[in-house]
């Protein structure tokens, strides 16, 4: 029998095992302690510090690490997103992550329905190249921009459409996989089985006989129920068949073994055509009990999901800007009470009219159960896929709860059958209110398995009370005949249950599984046979042990300093929270691991990620890092060490994560607060003063003749690039933006104070250094465009200089310099919005650090009023010309215009108006390049040691879309996009302004 995790004393030599590794095999290693901690979590409540992390290239990479780690007795713990729920890929082992090269479509075969992966591939990605055949792999879990199909299979993932496809079991053919031994074995139907498959096989169908009796009564009968290994596969105990002509597969044994049995080389999967049309019913409820009740009904119009939403998740979506407009469509608020649940009941098929008739059905079944008029009808396909995004949120929504109780997830799969589905979630909200706690319900109904969190404070007594609770809770399951892990899997939080669900001869059976596969536990140990306790600190990531350092921080981070109450969820004022770090800490540790971020298709997060593939520079990486480093879990002094600059070190600060996290992890702004320490710290380098400072000297290059012209040289003179890359590390593959005499505050434009007061059309046009140094064409072209449309433009200037927001301070961490001239600009610009004159400004990133990183500087109440004054020059002129005073008389545009978006007119949802602002040229067709950050990111691109992936970020997508439209007219407002596009593709990118300004008549 297997040793229980906490007996097995491995002695590892971790530097032996690294070396070998590393002479073995061509993979990455990993044995320092910040590379391990960013492998130490998932998205559960668990951490424990692996032994090592590998990441290999090749097939044979693993065979051999497989065969080294068995060699020193390590553990291996198979990896894919480390998306999982229930810590099953958490474990004190020498971790293989398989998504960074292994991670191909091997074969598709549309004839014969199936295609063969390897286990790295992400579900979304494998969906995209199946696109196109017009088929798809159904298994639809919400993670599936992250959730890679070996990570899929072990733990027998189940997605919305579960009623109609099955569980991830039902849907793989085949698995190739690598024996405890080194040795590879194919997985697939019985009947074809041979050598160690076939040997193995009847081993487990000579146990599933001797425990026929036991497993026909103690096994559950919903289909959603995933613990344990799948020893009913002989004699079928679920609702659905494993197969539909009812062959064993022997696949099956491995589904659902999380890593514990053997690690899948490819797997085949099961194609279903992708259905042409979908129709979808929102079934509004004013009580949740009825909303459960009718779930049971509502699937007897074969739907192809059944969803909830319920009471607490539309609140929470109401309230949050990129979700409000999106839910309100799918409710009915009666008598102005906002329903306590909604269903999303989906059809699909081939056919659109009889789907169309479907939700007719609805409609009339909703009657006839005493619900006249409850269902919004939704046969639009964007609206749908809208509304789906929500709900696919839902969990994530729910996780932005700041403080340190949060929705702990151990009971959140239990299935029950539908019949008592009610039953079930009424009693067990009351078992929540006895331990001081609430649930928000969401997800499955129609397969019985709802998701719910109560919300635990693990720090505080969360432990006892989640043990209570999962104790009243399996009590109920019994009760309703269900099954208590029903989709995420056993990991640590639910592998005690095991034994509870299947009773102590089937548990012993299923050790011998596992004995028999895998007879020296290398396995991820610990996991299925021989669990821990659910709760035992030593493997939660917050142990009521857990502190953090004190910290006096640069920014004011107490928004995030607060605890919340359980049932209201109401959070306490800021400042409130205990956290000697004063909130930052905590605004880090809001990341709950949950993997978003590991996303490439739309939106911004994270283009270093994007182009790495590397933990380290995702913003996962980066936040588990400063937790860690925070709470001097990576040594001491960590904070300041090399570690945490390291995975800092490719952000480039495109504030995706602000607006994409849906925790909110805004990593730009704890870059900024990271670098003011470590800068302190360690001392800042001659680029960084050169940057930093480029707003104070850059009016005394334009001021004494000829110096501009001498700086200019560099970009011109053999070898003075070179020199000056030498001396600054900036590089010298990089031109540098041209000095100029004709600034835009020595070119007087624009009317005076005076003028601007007494005008009955006033706007201040801020000229920011880029723009106002370098480009001032664009300033002319904005002062032009207001003033055809009779604004009186002031732009401010002070004796030498200008204002400025501080953004190169803040870039460099010198946030002492940054707030100095914050304040600066503030004391000048208020006398501007007290009079509520706008301000507008044409570069993204500064304007929009008025109303971000200056309302975190300590700047007082005056700094919200600037906030809310502070405008891009298109969202301007878009609010005016919503206001009717804004109507200029344009030529019409022949040509196709490309928009780039900065990455922070994405992040502050500002792209819009530039699209609003471009539509009013008559005959003119912007087009959006789904992009991510361009990649120059300010100073970014021009470091010699960051000029490589800078231009890696721009060929993601925006250097080839550019590419591919060489007569288009190409947008971006960013000065560094600009360049980014000049350097990338030669060619000239326009700021908004200056296309307006080209079609003025
Ligand atoms: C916000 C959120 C929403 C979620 N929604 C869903 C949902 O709708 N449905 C659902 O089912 N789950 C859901 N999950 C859980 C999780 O995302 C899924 O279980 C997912 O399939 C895990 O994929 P992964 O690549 O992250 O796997 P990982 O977490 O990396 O691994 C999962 C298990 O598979 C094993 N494994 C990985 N690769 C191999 C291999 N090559 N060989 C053998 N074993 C291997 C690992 O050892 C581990 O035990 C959700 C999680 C979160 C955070
Ligand atoms: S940083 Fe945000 S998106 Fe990424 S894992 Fe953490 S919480 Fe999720
Ligand atoms: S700011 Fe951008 S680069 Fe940095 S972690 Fe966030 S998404 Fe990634």
């Amino acid at each position: 029998m297997n040793k229980p995790l906490a007996l097995q004393e491995v002695m590892i030599d971790t530097k032996f095992l690294a070396k070998r590794l590393e002479s073995e095999t061509s993979g990455e290693v990993m044995t320092d302690v910040a590379s391990r901690g960013r492998y130490a979590t998932d998205a559960s409540i668990y951490q424990t510090m692996p032994v090592a992390v590998f990441v290999p290239k090749t097939a044979e990479d693993i065979v051999a690490a497989i065969q080294i780690a068995a060699d020193l007795g390590v553990p291996v713990l198979p990896r894919g997103g480390g998306t999982s729920q229930c810590g099953q890929t958490t474990g004190p082992a020498l971790v293989i992550d398989n998504t960074k090269y292994f991670r191909n479509i091997l074969d598709i075969n549309l004839e014969q329905g199936y295609v063969d992966v390897q286990p790295g591939i992400v579900l979304d990605h494998l969906n995209a190249a199946l696109k196109k055949h017009q088929v798809w792999y159904p298994v639809d879990v919400s993670t599936a921009a992250q959730a890679t199909i070996g990570g899929m299979a072990g733990n027998n993932s189940c997605g919305s459409r579960s009623i109609a496809y099955g569980n991830m079991v039902h849907n793989v053919f085949g698995v190739d996989a690598w024996l405890a031994d080194g040795q590879e074995a194919s997985f697939g139907l019985m009947k074809n089985a041979t050598g160690k498959a076939l040997e193995l096989g009847q081993f487990v169908q000579s146990l599933a006989h001797q425990h026929q009796a036991e497993i026909e009564a103690k096994w559950p009968k919903v289909m959603r129920r995933v613990a344990g290994y799948n020893l009913d596969i002989f004699n079928n105990q679920s609702e659905r068949p494993y197969t539909q002509d009812g062959q064993v597969n022997l696949a099956h044994l491995l589904v659902g073994s999380e890593g514990s049995l053997a690690y899948y080389k490819q797997l085949r999967l099961a194609l279903s055509p992708l259905p042409k049309h979908k129709t979808l019913g929102v079934v509004n409820f004013t009580s949740f009990y009825e909303a459960m009740d009718s779930a049971q009904h509502i699937v007897k119009l074969k739907p192809s999901a059944v969803e909830l939403v319920d009471r607490t998740m539309i609140d929470l979506s109401r309230s949050n800007p990129a979700f409000k407009s999106v839910i309100e469509t799918a409710l009915i608020d009666v008598a102005g009470k906002t329903p306590e649940a909604i269903l999303l009941v989906e059809f699909s098929g081939e056919e659109l009219a009889p789907l169309e008739k479907k939700v007719k059905d609805l409609v009339s079944l909703m009657a006839d159960l005493g619900h006249p008029g409850c269902v919004v009808e939704m046969i639009n396909a964007e609206s749908q896929k809208n509304l789906w995004e929500v709900r696919k949120a839902g969990l994530n929504i729910m996780m932005s709860l700041k403080g340190d109780g949060k929705p702990v997830s151990f009971i959140e799969d239990c299935a029950v059958p539908l019949e008592s589905l009610a039953g079930y979630t009424q009693d067990l909200t009351e078992v929540f209110s006895k331990y001081g706690s609430r649930g928000t319900w969401y997800a499955h109904a129609s397969v019985g398995t709802l998701h719910v969190r109560p919300i635990l404070d693990m720090r505080r007594g969360g432990a006892q009370k989640m043990r209570a609770i999962a104790e009243e809770a399996a009590a109920l399951v019994k009760r309703y005949k269900g099954a208590f892990s029903g989709e995420h899997g056993d990991g640590i939080c639910r592998g005690e249950w095991i034994q509870w669900q299947f009773g102590h001869k089937l548990t012993e059976a299923l050790g011998e599984i596992k004995h028999a596969f895998d007879p020296n536990n290398l396995f991820n140990p610990g996991k299925i046979i021989n669990p821990p306790k659910m709760d035992d600190e030593s493997l939660f990531r917050f142990p009521q042990t857990y502190r953090v350092i004190p910290l006096k921080t640069s920014l004011d981070w107490s928004s995030w300093d607060v605890q919340n109450d359980p049932v209201t969820e109401k959070t306490t004022a800021p400042g409130t929270g205990g956290d000697p770090s004063g909130g930052f800490a905590k605004a880090v540790e809001m990341c709950n691991n949950n993997g978003h971020c590991r996303k490439f298709d739309a939106g911004t997060m994270c283009p270093s990620y994007r182009v790495t593939r590397d933990e380290k520079h995702l913003t996962r990486g980066r936040a588990n890092t400063l937790r860690l480093a925070l709470s001097n879990q990576l040594g001491k002094d960590a904070f300041l060490s090399e570690d945490v600059k390291e995975a800092f070190d490719l952000c480039v600060s495109c504030k995706g994560c602000k607006r994409e996290c849906p925790t909110g992890v805004d990593m730009a702004k704890m870059k900024i607060e990271y670098l003011s320490h470590y800068k302190k710290s360690h001392g800042w380098t001659l680029r960084d003063r050169l940057i930093a400072h480029l707003p104070r000297y850059s009016h005394h290059i334009a001021a004494i003749p000829g110096l501009a012209f001498m700086l200019n040289l560099r970009n011109k003179v053999p070898g003075l690039a070179f020199l000056g890359e030498k001396l600054t590390q900036i590089s010298a593959k990089r031109s540098l933006p041209t000095w100029r005499r004709d600034t835009a505050w020595r070119s007087m434009m624009g009317s005076t104070e005076e003028a601007l007061f007494a005008s009955a059309k006033p706007v201040v046009l801020w000229a920011d250094t880029f723009n106002g140094c370098f480009e001032t064409e664009n300033i002319k072209a904005a002062v032009n465009v207001l003033e055809a449309s009779g604004y009186t433009v002031h732009i401010p200037q002070k004796k030498q200089g200008h204002y400025c927001c501080g953004r190169t301070y803040l870039a460099s961490g010198m946030v002492d310099e940054a707030r100095a001239s914050a304040q600066e600009l503030l004391d000048a610009f208020t006398r501007y919005t007290e009079k509520n004159i706008p301000i507008i400004g044409l570069e993204p990133s500064c304007i929009l650090t008025l109303r971000d990183e200056f309302l975190v500087m300590g700047l007082g109440d005056s700094a919200k009023t600037l906030a809310k004054g502070s405008q891009t020059f298109e969202e301007f002129l878009v609010s005016e010309a919503n206001a009717g005073r804004f109507a200029p008389e344009l030529k019409a545009c022949e040509q196709q215009i490309l928009l780039h978006g900065h990455c922070h007119q994405k992040s502050f949802d500002a792209v819009k108006p530039i699209i609003s602002l471009l539509k009013m040229i008559p005959q003119a067709q912007p087009q959006l390049i789904e992009s991510s950050c361009c990649g120059m990111a300010g100073s970014f691109g021009y470091e010699s040691e960051h000029h490589q992936v800078s231009l890696q970020m721009a060929e993601l997508q925006l250097l080839p879309a550019i590419r591919q439209a060489p007569d288009a007219i190409v947008l971006a407002d960013g000065s560094s996009c600009r360049h980014q596009i000049k350097d990338g593709a030669d060619r000239e990118a326009l700021h908004v302004a200056r296309i307006l300004e080209m079609h003025l008549k």
